[in-house]
């Protein structure tokens, strides 16, 4: 049988070549050209999409509206902080007339509901959201360094963060002028506010307590952040739990059986005409469901995570569809994410029934590689033919014993420098650049 050797170790050949995955320099599938393009979507505008109804986009981290009424105003989403509220204000006092009757959060994020008592100033508003209090996260410590908004990313490797051109660079995050609701919607409600006659209505998607605020007689939704203008992010990788795809999916179900003519999201530019929000909401439902039917179904085949994020994509119509590109959330996290969710940490592999730490593994790898020094002679090798995934993964073999060590810091910082400049995605381009200016901060040799 001695004649089948050359085919079959050509073939070797040939899938070693393709299919190394540390010879992959990159992960998502959008380029940091198409993330710079995509900061259009961030300019500042005071738009005017119906009667009565402007939103003011790009001054600060998020959108905000002004609905006018009879006599009085209606705000719906604040931006993160006071001082940016306050920018906002100004814009708005060019258009709206009478006091402030009521303030809508679309959701309890941070970027929504920081700057209220600016809008609020001495009008008393009603304070009208799907939450009573903002549960307190319980995060993940900044212990390495990271963040997906790239807050301490130098300026000169800094394009946005996906959904904003910044978050928490210019104004540091605060909750100054976080005003807690007055008025909590948990069912869908007509209510009457400053004469204007609207609907809330609970359609959790990026946010568990979102609601949308719906002007039937205009037409109008004002939806936060259910539809973007990016792959939705369905599991965070910032230290928050996945953002369930069955709810959501039912949520953009409920805004198109609205057949809106204008939505405005919590971010980015408003969406004009029925035909237009129907094929945008439609493909963003869509996206969704594949996904999630993907990894359900390859889960039932006993499929693992790596496996996975293999073979689950969006077919090419969806995957080249503007507001489904990879900028903020990617459907390989979104597949982990669900994988977790239905299937626990555990992917069936009995070797990691307790499993092995990485010190442990470290301790008992380095000798056969010579060590240290041979982890860093190897993790350079891999940076030179650009393997930077696989070089950081070195450096953590000495690291993860000796978190001081300069040589491994230097090559980590470098290896996550090279895939943060190749990186389109802004939360894992933002997170390889933070946590490389973090090693970089007490290193002799950058
Ligand atoms: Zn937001």
């Amino acid at each position: 049988m001695s004649h089948h050797r050359p085919g079959v170790s050509l073939l070797l050949t040939a899938a070693l070549a393709v299919v190394t995955p540390s010879a992959q320099a990159a992960q998502s599938d959008v380029t940091p050209a198409e993330l710079r393009a995509h900061s259009a979507e961030f300019r500042r505008d005071l738009i005017r999409v119906a009667d009565g109804v402007w939103i003011a986009v790009g001054y600060a981290a998020s959108n905000v509206i002004l609905i006018q009424g009879k006599d009085g105003v209606i705000i719906v989403d604040t931006s993160p902080n006071p001082t940016q509220a306050r920018t906002i204000r100004t814009v708005f006092a060019t258009v709206a007339k009478g006091p402030v009757r009521a303030i809508f959060y679309t959701h309890s994020h941070p970027d929504h509901t920081g700057g209220a008592s600016v809008f609020a100033g001495d009008d008393h508003p009603q304070i009208i959201a799907g939450f009573a209090g903002v549960r307190t996260p319980i995060g993940r410590p900044d212990q390495d360094g990271a963040d997906q908004f790239g807050m301490k990313v130098p300026d000169a490797l800094y394009i946005n963060a996906g959904v904003q051109q910044e978050y928490g660079r210019e104004v540091p995050p605060t909750d100054a002028g976080y005003l807690a609701p007055t008025r909590v919607v948990t069912t869908r409600e007509t209510m009457t506010v400053a004469g204007v006659t609207l609907e809330v209505i609970p359609t959790p998607g990026e946010a568990g307590d979102s609601i949308s605020i719906w002007l039937p007689e205009k037409r109008v939704i004002a939806s936060g952040d259910d539809v973007l203008k990016t792959f939705p992010n369905i599991a965070p990788i910032r230290g928050a739990p996945m953002r369930p795809p069955g709810q959501w999916i039912a949520s953009l179900d409920t805004i198109l059986a609205l057949d809106p003519a204008v939505l405005l999201p919590g971010h980015m530019r408003p969406i004009t005409g029925a035909a237009e929000v129907h094929g945008v909401v439609a493909a963003y439902r869509d996206a969704i469901r594949s996904i999630n039917d993907q990894t359900l179904s390859g889960m039932k085949r006993g499929e693992r995570p790596d496996a996975l994020v293999r073979t689950v994509k969006l077919t090419p119509a969806l995957a080249a569809n503007p507001w489904l590109r990879q900028y903020y959330g990617t459907v390989e996290w979104m597949v982990r994410g669900i994988y977790a969710a239905e299937l626990g940490w555990f992917d069936g592999n009995a070797t990691d029934v307790f499993p092995l730490s990485a010190r442990a593994r470290a301790a008992d790898l380095l000798p056969m590689i010579g060590g240290k020094a041979g982890a860093i002679a190897a993790g350079e090798a891999a940076l030179r033919d650009g393997k930077y995934r696989w070089a950081a993964e070195l450096a953590d073999l000495v690291l993860v014993g000796d978190g001081t060590d300069v040589a491994a810091k230097s090559l980590k910082a470098r290896a996550l420098t090279e895939l943060g400049k190749r990186e389109g995605n802004a939360i894992a381009r933002n997170w390889y650049l933070s946590v490389a200016a973090h090693l970089s901060k007490d290193d002799p040799r950058r």
